[in-house]
C-alpha cells in the first residue's frame, strides 16, 4: 500500500488509511479475504508475507493499519472482541506483577481482573483515577500497568490522561486506557502520553451494532511483537467480515460522532431542566465535575449520558421499558439510541457494595444516544418520564 493513503486529516484518514485500492483488481473497498491459508511458492516462501489466517490476513490487515492510523500510533493489532484484546494485554504479565485499575470500569474487564486473571497471581488494585493523589499511592514496584478507562462507565467521569501517563512513567509502569467511549476522533491517549489504548470496535468504530471486535494500537516495537505474539498463541482473531465491517463503519466515524454529541448534549441538558431527575452525568455539561478536563482533553462530550431519577429503583426500571424510540439493550455506540439499567444489566457482575463505594447508584438509567432525531428521542425521554414518574418510589 502507498503511503499516500495515510496522509491528510482525520476524516481523510478515516476512509483511506491503511486501505488503497486492491493492486490486483483497483476494486475500490477491501476485499474480504474469506481463506484461512495462502499457496506458498516453495516450503517456506510465501507470496506476501501470509501463511496462516490466525497470524495474519490482508482484510485484518487493512484495519489494523487503519486503526494505528487514527489513534497516531504505529502498530495496531486487532481481536474478535474488546475483551479478547484485554486478554492478550494481561497474557503479557507474570505471577506477582500488579495492574493499578480504575475503580468505574467496563463490567467486563472487571470481571476478567478478579475472576480470571487474579487467580494467576496477578494483583489488581482499584483506585478513583479521577483523584491522582489516590493513583499515586497505590503505584509500587511490581505494578506493569496503571488500566484506567475516560470516559467511564456508566458514570462518566473523566481522568487526566497526561497526567496519568506521567504517573506511570515515574512508577516503571505503562499507561493503558480503553478508548471505546471517546474513539480516536475525540480523544487521541497516545498523543498525551499514553503507552497502549484499547478498543471494543463492537460499539462505536463498528457503530452499527453488527460486528464484535476489539483492538490494542501501540507505539513500542518491542511491546507490539510481544502483544502480536499473543495474539497468535492464544488465537482471539476477528474473521474477515467481521474487520470488512468496521473497516466500513469508521469510514462515516466523524460524522456519526458529531451528531451524536451534539444529540447527547441537547438531552443532557433537558434532563438536567426535568422535575423527576436528581442528577445528570454528561461530560459535555457546565456542571459535570471534569468538564474542563473534557474542554481540554476531549473534542466534544460524546454519545453518552447517564441520570439518576428521583423514584430510585422502581422508577428507572419503569423508564427503561417504557421508551419507544430508545431500545432496551445492552450495548453502545450504535446509530440507534440504546437505554439500560446498569446495576441489573452490564454491571451486575460487580458486586452491590463495590458498586456504590463508586458512586453508582441503583436508580441509574444509561442512554446511548443515536443518531436518530433529536427531537424524536426529547419526545420518547418525556412521554417515558412521565409514566416512570407515577410508580411509588
Ligand atoms: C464493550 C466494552 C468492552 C468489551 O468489549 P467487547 O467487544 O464486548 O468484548 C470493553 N470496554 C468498554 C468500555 C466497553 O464498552
Amino acid at each position: 500500500m502507498s503511503d499516500s493513503h495515510n496522509k491528510g486529516h482525520f476524516e481523510t484518514r478515516a476512509i483511506h488509511a491503511g486501505q488503497g485500492p486492491d493492486p490486483q483488481t483497483g476494486a475500490v473497498m477491501t476485499p474480504v479475504y474469506m481463506t484461512s491459508t495462502y499457496a506458498q511458492t516453495s516450503p517456506g516462501q510465501t507470496v506476501g508475507g501470509y501463511e496462516y489466517s490466525r497470524t495474519h490476513n490482508p482484510t485484518r490487515t487493512a484495519l489494523q493499519d487503519n486503526l494505528a492510523s487514527l489513534e497516531s500510533g504505529a502498530h495496531g493489532l486487532c481481536f474478535s472482541s474488546g475483551l479478547a484484546a484485554t486478554n492478550a494485554l494481561l497474557d503479557t504479565l507474570k505471577p506477582g506483577d500488579k495492574v493499578v485499575a480504575a475503580n468505574d470500569l467496563y463490567g467486563g474487564t472487571y470481571r476478567i481482573f478478579t475472576a480470571v486473571f487474579e487467580r494467576y497471581g496477578i494483583e489488581f488494585q482499584f483506585v478513583d483515577t479521577t483523584n491522582l493523589d489516590e493513583v499515586k499511592a497505590a503505584m509500587d514496584e511490581n505494578t506493569r500497568y496503571l488500566y484506567i478507562e475516560s470516559p467511564t462507565n456508566p458514570l462518566l467521569r473523566l481522568t487526566d490522561i497526561a497526567a496519568c501517563a506521567k504517573i506511570a512513567h515515574d512508577g516503571g509502569a505503562k499507561l493503558v486506557i480503553d478508548n471505546t467511549f471517546a474513539t480516536p476522533y475525540l480523544q487521541r491517549p497516545l498523543e498525551l502520553g499514553a503507552d497502549v489504548v484499547l478498543h471494543s470496535l463492537t460499539k462505536y468504530l463498528g457503530g452499527h451494532s453488527d460486528a464484535v471486535a476489539g483492538a490494542l494500537i501501540v507505539n513500542d516495537q518491542k511491546l507490539a511483537d510481544e502483544l502480536a505474539y499473543y495474539q497468535n498463541s492464544v488465537g482471539g482473531t476477528p474473521g474477515p467480515m467481521d474487520c470488512f465491517l468496521v473497516l466500513r463503519g469508521i469510514k462515516t466515524l466523524p460524522l456519526r460522532m458529531d451528531r451524536h454529541a451534539e444529540n447527547a448534549l441537547a438531552i443532557a441538558k433537558h434532563l438536567e431542566a426535568h422535575p423527576s431527575v436528581d442528577r445528570v452525568f454528561y461530560p459535555g455539561l457546565p456542571s459535570h465535575p471534569e468538564h474542563e478536563l473534557c474542554k481540554k482533553q476531549m473534542k466534544n462530550g460524546g454519545g453518552m449520558v447517564s441520570f439518576e431519577l428521583k423514584g430510585g429503583v422502581p422508577a428507572g426500571d419503569k423508564f427503561a421499558s417504557s421508551t419507544k424510540v430508545f431500545t432496551l439493550a445492552e450495548s453502545l455506540g450504535g446509530v440507534e439510541s440504546l437505554v439500560e439499567t446498569p446495576p441489573s444489566m452490564t454491571h451486575a457482575s460487580i458486586p452491590a457494595e463495590v458498586r456504590h463505594a463508586a458512586g453508582l447508584q441503583d436508580g441509574l438509567v444509561r442512554l446511548s444516544v443515536g443518531i436518530e432525531n433529536v427531537a424524536d428521542l426529547i419526545a420518547d425521554i418525556d412521554q417515558a418520564l412521565k409514566v416512570s414518574t407515577l410508580v411509588e418510589a
